[in-house]
């Protein structure tokens, strides 16, 4: 990293973009099209050549347009300025989040191979790791946030028949109780299961801090993984998701991509450049009416205990992680409600500005209940030891003003007591 670096919040007004080749126009155009027409056939070739990798680019020589599926001018811009924010060679933008994890998944991991990842992990994700990765022949060993570097190994050793893994995965911080995983640890774990010279690729799902708030690719993981639906997105208006990482492993994923079909379309990656232009205010802002919400509900009596980030203390185990890794507690966090299942819903069913919906990260503020709605398909017994019981309450922390916020939980806690 050089010292004069421009900082990421400034690039997002101008990298990679050129306003005198588009009649001035401030922002960049959408290129609606699927395809793209060649000035020659002799350039149509060369675009292909590159494309499939028949040939070295040449050092002067930009990727040609061909298709929207390959490649699109919003899309590339998108990554480009995406990729900044985590200083990271480049980026690939999917369709969704879960095309994302998909993708990855496929790029890296070969019927008969292993997954190891660290539990727990978004619902979806969880769902396809265990019912859809057996049906591919390919091995799901987990470990949990509580796991030292000799459990995890003493587990895979005992567990994965002599295959080693090909792909460690890990979501930090877990959704929906913040647990913490050191992605340190996890690196020096693919270092442990490396033979000959082949690592297992290390990826974090970090869509709950970063990009702004925990930078994985700083701490030893090799690709960061986005649902860019939440943060990123921002708005709860679009659907996408990414990877960053090196030229050569996000170029991996971008031939599959281009073959699996995962891709973002041209009006999805116009919004996100829209959305990265406020993404540091955005998360910066949330993060800070958070810490007012998750202060003034902590003391509240119908809360019994609350995972928010920001109130672990020196003795907690996670204390020195959280500090080392992450840069901000964020906004998104879980309490449990004093009651049951009947009283959760009651106090939900009387929120006014948070919306009851899933998703989080956008600048509405979101009320769930995990046990139900996001982490219904876990099973019980994982649910048990995720500690997501009928009590839990999950909230992302939007663009409101915190008084207001703070006044909505009130009044539903009141009119849920009363039943
Ligand atoms: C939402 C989410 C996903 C899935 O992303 P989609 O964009 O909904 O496909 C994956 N991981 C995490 C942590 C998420 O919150």
């Amino acid at each position: 990293m050089t010292k004069n670096r421009i900082s990421p919040e400034t690039l997002m007004l101008s990298l990679g973009y050129n306003a005198e080749a588009h009649q001035g126009a401030v922002k960049c155009p959408i290129f609606q099209t699927s395809t793209f027409s060649f000035r020659t056939a002799e350039e149509g070739k060369a675009f292909f050549q590159l494309a499939y990798g028949l040939r070295d680019k040449r050092p002067d020589e930009q990727f040609g347009m061909i298709y929207s599926r390959v490649n699109n001018p919003n899309l590339d811009l998108a990554e480009k300025r995406l990729a900044a924010w985590e200083n990271a060679d480049d980026a690939a933008l999917f369709s969704s989040g879960m095309a994302a994890i998909s993708s990855l998944v496929f790029t890296f991991l070969k019927p008969g191979g292993l997954l190891l990842y660290g539990a727990p992990v978004y619902g979806g994700t969880d769902h396809f790791f265990n019912h859809v990765l057996p049906c591919f022949n390919i091995q799901v060993l987990r470990f949990s946030s509580s796991d030292g570097f000799y459990d995890i190994v003493n587990m895979v050793n005992e567990h994965s028949s002599g295959t080693l893994p090909g792909l460690i995965f890990t979501e930090i911080p877990g959704n929906p109780t913040n647990s913490l995983i050191d992605i340190q640890m996890c690196r020096q774990l693919a270092e442990h299961f490396s033979v000959g010279g082949e690592r297992p690729i290390l990826a974090v799902d970090n869509t709950f801090l970063g990009p702004v708030f925990q930078k994985p690719l700083s701490h030893g993981a090799d690709i960061s993984v986005y649902s860019a639906t939440k943060f990123i997105g921002g708005h709860s208006d679009l659907l996408a998701g990414a990877c960053l990482g090196n030229s050569k492993l996000i170029g991996q994923l971008k031939t599959m991509r281009t073959f699996l079909g995962s891709m973002l379309d041209p009006n999805s990656s116009w919004l996100i450049l829209r959305s990265l232009e406020t993404l540091k205010i955005r998360m910066a802002h949330q993060a800070e009416s958070a810490l007012v919400v998750a202060s003034f509900i902590k003391h509240h009596p119908m809360v019994r205990c609350i995972h928010y980030l920001g109130f672990l203390s020196k003795e907690q185990s996670d204390y020195e992680l959280f500090k080392r890794q992450c840069g901000s507690p964020g906004s998104v966090f879980s309490f449990e409600i004093d009651g049951d299942e009947k009283m959760a819903f009651r106090f939900l069913d009387n929120l006014q500005h948070f919306k009851l919906a899933v998703s989080l990260g956008s600048t509405e503020s979101l009320a769930e209940h995990p046990a139900t709605m996001t982490h219904v398909d876990v099973s019980s017994e994982d649910r048990a030891a995720f500690g997501i019981n009928e009590r839990l309450i999950r909230l992302s922390i939007g663009l409101e003003n915190p008084k207001d916020l703070i006044d909505d939980l009130l009044k539903a806690f009141d009119a849920a007591q009363k039943g």
